[in-house]
């Protein structure tokens, strides 16, 4: 008899078997691989990789670069394989048995997952009908569940809408505990909270190379926070756990990240042409976005997901017992091209 470790057969698997649409706009991807110059750049790189030593050089490579973007000192960046292991490990860092973790819902869907497995327990605080926080009540949220751990998205996967940097701040400022913010799309909405780091010793600010620089294949995340703070969650992370491949291609990118501004701004365009022709057809509830996705809602959501499905267009659909979530869908921005064709088949069931 084969013997897990307690509650294991419990944990929820990750639904990870994708197909691969001719449109698929359903996990907030880059839909364009890397601009050609930069793809060159990568490939002369990875050409002069030493494969056969550990991977040092290109780990503190990339840390310093980004530590100077921040003008941070390097002791304050930690990467990570996307920043979905910055986030587990921020987890299993301030979790433990008998510690809590609280986090707004809707959010990010895996936050109850990795509480779950840093045993912890995982408290979902609900955003309104709006999909805003209350920044008051979640502060004593925080207080009143004796929290170890606070997690916010921001702004938020799969809601759009985003806090403010002074509603940020209130939070830093009002509970003791860690304060992890996961800013996965934030390159979107222009506002980062890296700058609060250095006034706030409980912020952790969590970024990704997997949504604004199409890197979602090479698995590449930091976190920032002051330097006892990485000291310490840098000790759940195994030694070498980044490959020197996925580093040295975001060592690359950046370098050459100004190459992204171009489709960033793209994005954002087309984010609002989106709304606003999807705000035209009736019956269909549009949520304003800061990101590279609009969640809209509709009573036809199963259904309209479905007739996508068989055009072969894969948007992201909830699960009816979603908190929140009932009847919607949420849809990353494409190319022009690929929006046009999502908008057309959205609008053809819809005015049928
Ligand atoms: C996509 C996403 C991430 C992380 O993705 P990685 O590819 O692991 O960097 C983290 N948080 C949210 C909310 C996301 O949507």
């Amino acid at each position: 008899m084969l013997s897990y470790r307690n509650e294991l057969d419990k944990m929820p698997s990750y639904d990870g078997v994708e197909k691969n649409y001719r449109i698929k706009v359903n996990a907030n991807e880059s839909t364009m691989n890397l601009p050609p110059l930069v793809e060159e750049r990568v490939l002369n790189r990875l050409a002069m990789l030493a494969f056969n030593r550990y991977p040092n050089e290109e780990y503190h490579s990339l840390v310093e670069q980004i530590a100077k973007n921040f003008s941070v000192d390097a002791s304050q960046i930690l990467l990570g394989g996307g920043s979905s292991e910055i986030i587990e490990k921020v987890f299993h860092a301030f979790g433990g048995a008998g510690k809590r973790v609280v986090f707004p819902q809707p959010s990010f869907s895996m936050y109850k997952i990795y509480a779950k497995a840093a045993e912890s327990e995982g408290i979902a605080f609900n955003l309104d009908a709006k999909f805003d926080l209350d920044v008051e009540k979640f502060i004593a949220a925080v207080h009143d569940t004796n929290a170890n751990l606070a997690v916010v998205c921001n702004p938020n996967n799969p809601t759009g809408n985003a806090l403010t940097l002074e509603q940020v701040e209130k939070i830093a400022a009002s509970i003791d505990c860690a304060f992890l913010l996961d800013e996965a799309y934030v390159e979107f909405y222009g506002r980062s909270a890296v700058n609060l780091v250095a006034k706030y010793p409980n912020l952790l600010v969590a970024r990704t190379f997997s949504k604004a620089y199409g890197l979602a294949g090479a698995r590449v995340g930091y976190m920032i926070a002051q330097a006892e703070v990485t000291r310490m969650v840098n000790k759940t992370f195994m030694p070498y756990h980044m490959n020197k491949l996925s580093l040295a291609t975001a060592d690359i990118v950046y370098q050459m990240r100004d190459e992204f501004v171009p489709r960033l701004q793209m994005i954002i365009a087309e984010r609002q042409r989106i709304i606003e022709r999807l705000q035209k057809i009736s019956g269909v509830e549009v949520f304003p976005s800061n990101t590279n996705f609009v969640l809209i809602r509709l009573s036809r959501a199963e259904e309209l997901k479905n007739y996508l499905e068989s055009l072969d267009i894969g948007i992201r659909y909830f699960s009816p017992s979603a908190f929140g979530l009932k009847n919607c869908l949420r849809i990353s921005i494409g190319t022009r091209a690929e929006n046009d064709a999502v908008f057309d088949a959205i609008n053809s069931l819809l005015t049928n």
